[in-house]
């Protein structure tokens, strides 16, 4: 074994076991030990002392949308993980949908690997996606390391990435249970949606009419009756709707395996609020209603929920245009995904033990990643985010990483400045300096 060349101490390290005064030991980028407080530091080893600033282990963000190549107008890379790492996330797994080509054969795996290799800041694992006429592709790229596969039920928003039909489902989900792989799902109801009034125009209650809760609840019904019928591992994808809670809940004590996430927006942003015309809060599904996010935010206290990722999907600015039924849907939070959850955890009276529960522990699990991120205890790889949980900033657009820098989020005060984030016991952030990019791509181990 290495020797120690790192130690971290702070009055508050979160580990699996609770919040404590701690010293990290660290040596050749992983955790060996943690330690009491006022433990000696071994010779040659560089002492990091943090005060009172949290020690959390670095997020896991399990759905992003890079979009590189192909589409990198809109984010790529270099700045999707230099916004992750600004924001104390260490890992991100990107989405197989809006790069082109989308990560649907082994071919456009390594297209994309190639295109991350050099230029990730943080840690970067793929999925892959299913599509109608993949499902020949769908165990080779198992084998090749992406972590699942991610299917849309009805439209995708982007051609080169079609939806699966009913029959379609089946027929992957079969396949991908045959190696006992994940699929993730954007769960809505195509049928559903066509018979919602659209409206269009600028008015976001007509868009919020346009995307109805029971269009997630029956695609959601649907999946996990497919999941059950064949013992499947399945995730629903940016849970919005609370209705579909329920049956989420009885689901898993019938022992399907389904899980769910949710996403910052959905927790933290309500419908009432949002003013007509600004694009900016346009995702699918949508934004709802304040009486939607306190179940939510119940479910995530009870564990129906599992966890929380960003789904940052931005574009250009000039695609968010004041019509919501034509702008491009997508949130860019991957930067503030972390205040943003804390600042409303908080105020609902939880502990920010609770938000690396949901936000680094459960991801890293999602993703079979557990063992080895998400936790800070020994063995685990040296991921950190250095964190003043009481200290507040007023989001600046301009202090964004993200290449867009179009937020839902301007001008809000959020609790919670990231004041550095390390991988594997080098910081590669603090107070806005960064590094040369060390990250790595990840592949499933498990
Ligand atoms: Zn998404």
């Amino acid at each position: 074994m290495s020797d120690v060349e790192l130690v971290l101490r702070s009055t508050r390290v979160i580990t699996p076991e609770g919040t404590r005064p701690a010293s990290v030991a660290v040596a050749d980028g992983t955790i060996t030990a943690v330690l009491p407080y006022d433990a000696p530091v071994p010779g040659g080893a560089r002492l990091e002392d943090l005060g009172d600033d949290v020690l959390l282990p670095g997020l896991v963000d399990t759905h992003v949308h890079v979009n590189d190549p192909g589409r990198t107008e809109w984010e790529g890379f270099w700045t999707a993980t230099r916004a992750a790492a600004a924001g104390g996330i260490t890992t991100l797994v990107d989405m197989p949908l809006n790069s082109v080509p989308p990560t649907t054969t082994v071919d456009h795996l390594r297209t994309k690997q190639q295109v991350a290799a050099d230029k990730a800041h943080v840690d970067v694992g793929f999925w892959g996606g299913a599509l109608p006429d993949n499902v020949k592709d769908l165990r080779p790229l198992h084998e090749a390391g992406v972590f699942g596969f991610k299917a849309f039920l009805s439209p995708s928003g982007v051609d080169e990435f079609p939806h699966l039909d009913q029959e379609q489902l089946a027929r992957s989900l079969a396949e991908i249970a045959a190696f006992d792989g994940l699929l993730i799902v954007h769960a809505e109801d195509p049928h559903h949606l066509d018979a919602a009034p659209q409206q269009g125009g600028p008015k976001y209650a007509d868009f919020l009419a346009s995307r109805p809760r029971h269009a997630e609840d029956s695609a959601i019904a649907h999946l996990v009756d497919q999941a059950r019928r064949l013992d499947a591992r399945v995730h629903v994808l940016h849970l919005s709707s609370s209705d579909a809670l329920p049956l989420l809940a009885a689901a898993r004590a019938d022992g399907v395996r389904v899980t769910a996430e949710t996403c910052p927006h959905y927790l933290t942003l309500t419908a009432e609020e949002v003013p007509d015309g600004a694009s900016e809060f346009k995702c699918c599904p949508p934004i709802r209603e304040a009486a939607n996010q306190d179940l939510l935010w119940q479910a995530l206290a009870d564990g129906t929920i599992d966890c929380v990722v960003t789904d940052h999907s931005p574009s250009t600015a000039d695609l968010k245009t004041d019509d919501f039924a034509t702008a491009w849907g997508g949130i860019s939070g991957l930067q503030l995904s972390l205040p943003a959850v804390w600042t409303e955890a908080r105020r609902r009276g939880h502990g920010l033990e609770d938000v690396v529960r949901w936000m680094s522990t459960r991801t890293a699990a999602l993703v079979g990643l557990d063992g080895r991120k998400g936790a800070i205890a020994p063995g685990h790889d040296a991921d950190f985010a250095v964190l003043a949980p009481d200290e507040t900033f007023t989001v600046d657009p301009a202090a964004l990483q993200h290449r867009n820098r179009v937020t839902a989020y301007a001008g809000r005060t959020l609790y919670g400045v990231v004041r550095s984030t390390w991988l594997r016991g080098r910081r590669i952030v603090a107070d806005g300096a960064f590094t040369e990019p060390k990250g790595r791509l990840l592949t499933r181990s498990h």
